[in-house]
């Protein structure tokens, strides 16, 4: 289990990438491709805050994603790829109703 804490903070720190969108990180905060860390399993919804928990991903997609978590998936807690597979199926589909709209993720709900 120590390598995979360790390959999960390594891929976390290299990461250049959107674990979500796939697109490409800056590192100046403040903008809506900043790399942000984002909580897998929420800490809201009992995550915790472990390497194998997180994740590095844009801020849009992070606010985009807000603290969903589908709980049919939870018995696959440890099935990681298949968690993220969800994730990324939601957030594509929250930016469909958003219809491009991404100025909208910055307004309060
Ligand atoms: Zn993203």
């Amino acid at each position: 289990m120590a390598e995979i804490k360790s390959f999960c903070t390594h891929a976390y720190h290299a990461a250049t990438l959107c674990g979500y969108c796939g697109r490409r990180l800056s590192f100046f905060g403040g903008r809506l491709d900043s790399k942000v860390k984002d909580f897998i399993v929420p800490l809201s919804k009992g995550g915790s805050d472990v390497p194998e928990n997180v994740v590095a991903c844009c801020k849009e997609c992070h606010l985009l994603k807000g603290d969903y978590l589908n709980y049919a998936l939870l018995p696959l807690f440890l099935n990681r790829t298949r968690l993220l597979a969800d994730i990324r199926r939601y957030v594509r589909e929250v930016r469909q109703v958003l219809g491009g709209h991404s100025s909208l993720v910055d307004l309060p709900r």
